[in-house]
């Protein structure tokens, strides 16, 4: 493999992240007080680089792009339409 100077701080399975739906990113606790993020793009495009927006820190996430979860979306969008469901008495 060829060392192009990444260092990782660590290495965290993807299903220890937790999903952020305000920031639409996966997300895992940073030692620093804030947290490394990565996007569902980033991840659909293989990447595998998480990094924490306050420190150098970053770390390699562990997944499987063949086994991504569909993208965790917020139901709320769901209520601005309602059906056709008429319930007038
Ligand atoms: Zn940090």
């Amino acid at each position: 493999m060829s060392s192009d100077g990444l260092v990782f701080h660590d290495e965290v399975e993807l299903e220890d992240f937790e999903w952020d739906e305000d920031l639409e990113a996966f997300t895992y606790p940073c030692p620093c007080g804030d947290q490394f993020l990565i996007t569902y793009d980033e991840l659909e495009c293989g990447e595998e680089v998480a990094t924490c927006p306050s420190c150098s820190l970053i770390v390699k996430v562990i997944y499987d792009m063949d086994d991504l979860p569909p993208m965790p979306t917020s139901q709320a969008q769901k209520d601005t339409q309602p059906s056709a469901l008429k319930s007038e008495a």
